[in-house]
């Protein structure tokens, strides 16, 4: 609680220019909407950045953070939001090495890690103890100005629209993580459970690894989609038993559970071939899940986490998009409407797999 980052990112008072104020959705209360208001304009301390924000993407975990939904609860006030991207528009002390003014970056879920422990020195700083997450433990993207770490923003090429940079600095990296993690390649079955902001993404991913792409939803537009971004098959689990379907296809080698709820994990598990990989990427706030070990052992089934991706990762998935390798589907909201679109996503009345907040 006493640690210097979280002091720098959080709303206390001294840390502020007296003159500014900027707009923010606010989450006071677990069990109120967010609060559009004027906050003070957070001024960036040593090795941060001021970034005015442009775009932030809507994240399922923003509304587990603003509704407190998972065992570690982030302490109010909180400005949410992880998927920000904007302009740099002042350094504070010592993060001028990589990062100018003027530059545009996305600032993602990693917003401090030491940099110096097992995790960090070992490419796995997403593990780091000592890290600090955007718009969790920091204030986040939805609002006009955010301070981050200059070391864990990412620059965004001129190529990449901040429309699509944002989505793609969380459910972008997330899956590419998780889709590499899960070592599927040429010639295997890559089965993809839910294809809504994540999947989506999941499923090019999967496809640039060269593996044959199952997807599997509750909803047929949903698989529609999967099908137009490169799905070979897909699967309406709503109708049929997904695992019994992808068996007669010989079984995924890699399965994705991106489903918020912990069914599809253990559908996801039934589905796999012999030796396969069960990716766990979803948050569900039910927490568990019923697996059985005699299968395991026997099946030779491997069962992974993954959480978000490194600054690297955030590159890569940057550098995939300007190579038009992938294709993000949005549809924008005023930050404003944020309350409205918290419920939308909730009840699945969003038309696109992202829905971007516009600042
Ligand atoms: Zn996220
Ligand atoms: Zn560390």
């Amino acid at each position: 609680r006493g640690h210097p980052a979280r002091i720098a990112g959080r709303p206390r008072k001294g840390t502020y220019q007296k003159e500014g104020t900027m707009k923010a959705a606010v989450v006071h209360d677990f069990t109120q909407p967010l609060s559009i208001e004027n906050v003070p304009k957070p001024e960036p301390s040593d090795g941060q950045v001021l970034v005015r924000i442009e775009a932030c993407g809507l994240c399922h975990t923003d509304i587990h953070a603003a509704h407190g939904d998972w065992p570690i609860k982030p302490p109010l006030p909180l400005i949410p939001g992880h998927e920000g991207v904007g302009i740099v528009e002042a350094l504070g002390s010592g993060a001028g090495e990589e990062i100018s003014e003027g530059d545009r970056v996305a600032i993602p879920w990693l917003g401090f890690a030491c940099g110096h422990c097992r995790y960090c020195n070992s490419g796995r700083e997403t593990l780091c103890e000592a890290q600090l997450n955007t718009g969790y433990s920091m204030d986040g993207g939805y609002a006009e100005y955010v301070a981050a770490y200059a070391r864990h923003v990412v620059k965004v090429p001129d190529a990449v629209d901040s429309l699509d940079a944002a989505p793609l600095s969380c459910a972008g990296v997330t899956v590419y993580k998780a889709v590499k993690s899960s070592g599927v390649g040429p010639s295997q079955l890559c089965a993809v459970f839910g294809v809504g902001g994540l999947g989506h993404l999941a499923v090019q991913y999967a496809k640039i690894q060269g593996a044959t792409v199952v997807a599997v939803d509750l909803e047929d537009d949903k698989l529609e989609m999967a099908r137009e971004l490169g799905a070979d098959y897909v699967v309406n689990a709503a109708e049929q038993d997904p695992a019994a379907e992808i068996q007669k296809l010989g079984g995924a080698d890699a399965a994705i559970a991106l489903a918020v709820s912990p069914r599809p994990f253990e559908q996801a598990f039934d589905s796999l071939a012999r030796g396969g990989t069960l990716m766990m990427v979803a948050l569900p706030p039910d927490n568990y899940v019923k697996l059985p070990i005699f299968e395991t052992v026997l099946r030779g089934i491997n069962i992974k986490g993954s959480i978000v991706g490194t600054h690297r990762d955030v590159e890569d998935v940057f550098k995939l998009h300007t190579l038009g390798r992938t294709r993000v589907l949005h549809e924008t909201r005023p930050l404003e409407e944020v309350n409205e679109a918290f419920d939308d996503i909730l009840h699945a009345r969003n038309k696109e797999p992202r829905i971007v907040l516009t600042v």
